[in-house]
């Protein structure tokens, strides 16, 4: 069987040095807010090229906390419009709608799956205070022009770049474009830990300074509360984890870009539609290979009576979910349609070349 996504193979491979990692944590006695957060911190934010990074313990939490602190800061306020892709993961979702602002959903390019300014412009009202793009699949939206409608507009950007670390757009990683950007490390992400946890990024001091409170109780110093805060901290096993892991970071964002790259070239099944790359090729990491077919269901069940794993991100869009019953009857066509027919095959920076040909071979062949 080839699987979707092979963590234990993917993580087997530093085992060694990820070992070494955790028996220092264990052996230093200290396992929250230490050195090796500072760290991996220090690092992650020079690898994206920003000022602060501010390690939480998840992606929702990081998306989360940027909004609570714009809003302890007065840039936001309760009722204020954020405006998201419709067809995003729930998690960008739940972090406008649990800081009781309103998210204004937002169609996506049908291609490159990812909104842009000609869609935003679209949904824009004086309601909207905030821009919440998601870098989907790990392809990093078209920043600049965003940035420049945001800046036209006053409106404050807040990048959900929990699908593509590393991404970037004339030089520019996805991470530092926004006033601050949330990302992940759940295990199946790019970077991923052994576990949960997550990360801010920012250039703005004021607002990491806040974080750093906000994400330990609120508290600067001790026993000493200046905001009504969380617990959400990025423990040092896992920080030590992904300061390893980060070193290999772009090697397998390498990888994945040649696996991405065979597919492109060599699918040629008139049935599936291939994913579009805008921006060229530094603006994608390969987080997910997402086809399309009106024939998913027969398609999928081809790849499995063939060894081969495929996964649907995602079967049912924020506004469909029981759990905002209130928008289940807003229509969002492109959304919906992208809903019904997306399918992600293998992509996993430890494929090997005959598990590659055999999906190149299984989909070819398909016939509905
Ligand atoms: C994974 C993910 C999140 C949330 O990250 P967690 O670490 O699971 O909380 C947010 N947004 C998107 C687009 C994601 O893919």
């Amino acid at each position: 069987m080839i699987e979707f996504l092979n963590l234990k193979k993917i993580n087997s491979r530093l085992s060694s040095e990820i070992e070494v990692a955790c028996k220092r944590v264990i052996e230093s006695g200290w396992y929250i807010l230490g050195e090796e957060l500072k760290n991996f911190e220090k690092d992650f934010a020079a690898y994206c090229n920003v000022k602060h990074v501010i390690g939480v313990a998840n992606g929702l939490d990081a998306l989360n906390l940027v909004l609570k602190a714009w809003k302890l800061q007065g840039k936001l306020k309760d009722g204020d419009g954020v405006i998201v892709p419709a067809n995003t993961y729930i998690a960008s979702v739940l972090a406008i709608s649990e800081n009781n602002l309103i998210p204004i959903f937002c169609e996506p390019d049908p291609y490159t799956f990812n909104i842009n300014v000609t869609s935003i412009e679209s949904v824009y009202d004086t309601r909207v205070k905030a821009i919440l793009p998601v870098h989907l699949y790990g392809q990093i939206c078209e920043m600049a022009e965003i940035v420049k409608f945001a800046e036209k507009n006053n409106l404050l950007i807040l990048e959900d770049a929990a699908q593509s670390h590393g991404s970037s757009l004339n030089g520019i990683k996805a991470g530092a474009w926004g006033h601050a950007a949330g990302f992940s490390f759940y295990p199946g992400k790019n970077l991923g830990a052994m576990g949960d946890a997550g990360a801010i990024a920012t250039n703005d001091d004021e607002l990491a300074d806040a974080l750093m409170a906000l994400r330990n109780y609120g508290s600067k110093e001790k026993y000493k509360n200046i905001y009504v805060g969380v617990n959400s901290r990025l423990d040092e096993i896992q920080a030590a984890i992904l300061s390893v892991k980060l070193k290999y970071l772009d090697e397998d964002t390498k990888r994945r870009r040649e696996i991405a790259n065979r597919y492109l070239d060599e699918i040629t099944n008139s049935f599936v539609t291939l994913p579009s790359i805008k921006g060229g090729e530094n603006a994608h990491v390969w987080h997910l290979f997402v086809i399309k077919t009106k024939h998913r269901s027969l398609l999928q069940q081809h790849l499995q009576t063939n060894g081969i794993s495929t996964l649907i991100h995602y079967p049912l869009p924020p506004h469909k979910q029981e759990a905002y019953a209130e928008y289940n009857t807003f229509k969002f066509p492109v959304t919906e349609e992208i809903h019904e027919q997306v399918l992600s095959i293998p992509m996993d920076p430890t494929l090997e070349k005959q598990q590659i040909d055999k999906v190149i071979t299984a989909i070819n062949e398909f016939k509905p």
